[in-house]
């Protein structure tokens, strides 16, 4: 959930008017740029945050009388705004940001071109990486990056197997994503198919783990299927050879043996057609566990003030 400061005028995360570390949970009527800025949060009123504040039982640090005279927001361009509150969501949904900039040197670059002492408003048009480097802040985006030699070790290591499903598989990479360790070690790297590589993405290594071992017996049958699929095409594209040598050789196209070859393929290819539907039935409904539990787990840990 959002809420709009009464100072800079910004819509950001509520989060950001939360003070943190504090026994008592206090809500502000300004935004924590705000306050780093020098404003006082007891300046300022705002209707929103203080109803909130009353209905979870948060202290709210800021005038109650809605009628104050409001001087504009400090940041007068809606334009400007909308700009500062994309570049804000960014970092604040960016793990590897977080970890490499300290909110307070990332709230002081804003502040900074908000004044008008940096020259640049950070710009839709741009990348996150981008309007960082802008700000004279540096984020090292590809800091867990491996080098080929080591790609190829980690699949020899692992046999061209999926360490979570056991399919055949050859993507390496970290077992946790927004690790700092920079640690690319044998130990914290590990082979996975390119699909368990998608599903994971971002989802803590742990979490990945600990929901792919409640389902040992559905990666079993993934990898049945493929195995089943990589022979039965195998076949049929030996059948199909067949078919083809031996119309070549009669020099006909119509001609009961040929029509019976045909008739046969056509039965290969349809058990091969309804075998491919029900292992995709099985991945999609893999990937929606996974996905829900992540989810869950989002939703759990989510940094919001409710
Ligand atoms: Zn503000
Ligand atoms: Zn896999």
């Amino acid at each position: 959930m959002k809420f709009q400061c009464s100072a800079c005028g910004l819509r950001i995360n509520s989060r950001h008017f939360k003070q943190e570390g504090l026994v008592n949970p206090q809500l502000t009527s300004i935004c924590d740029l705000c306050i780093q800025r020098g404003e006082q949060p007891a300046d300022f009123a705002n209707v929103a945050v203080n109803i909130f504040a009353q209905g979870l039982l948060y202290t709210f640090i800021g005038l109650s009388d809605d009628n104050v005279q409001s001087a504009p927001f400090f940041v007068t361009k809606k334009e400007n705004r909308k700009r500062y509150e994309a570049f804000i969501q960014d970092y604040d949904g960016n793990d590897l940001a977080q970890q490499q900039l300290p909110r307070p040197d990332f709230n002081q670059a804003v502040i900074d071109s908000e004044k008008g002492s940096l020259e640049f408003v950070p710009s839709m048009e741009l990348t996150f990486a981008e309007n960082l480097q802008k700000l004279g802040l540096k984020v090292d985006f590809k800091l867990n990056e491996v080098d080929y030699i080591d790609r190829e070790r980690i699949r020899a290591k692992y046999h061209y197997r999926c360490q979570y499903c056991g399919r055949r598989g050859r993507s390496v990479d970290h077992k946790d994503p927004v690790s700092l360790s920079h640690n690319n070690d044998f130990d914290n790297l590990i082979l996975s198919c390119q699909e368990c590589n998608r599903i994971k993405s971002n989802m803590p290594y742990e979490l990945f783990v600990q929901l792919n071992d409640q389902i040992p017996k559905i990666n079993q049958k993934l990898v049945k299927y493929e195995n089943a699929l990589a022979t039965l095409k195998g076949e049929f594209d030996q059948k199909r050879r067949e078919l083809a040598a031996t119309m070549h050789l009669k020099g006909v196209v119509n001609d009961p043996e040929l029509n019976q070859m045909r008739k046969q393929n056509k039965k290969l290819q349809d058990a091969i057609d309804s075998l491919e539907s029900d292992y995709k039935d099985l991945r999609s409904l893999r990937e929606q566990h996974f996905m829900t539990g992540w989810k869950l787990m989002l939703e759990n840990k989510k940094e919001d003030i409710i």
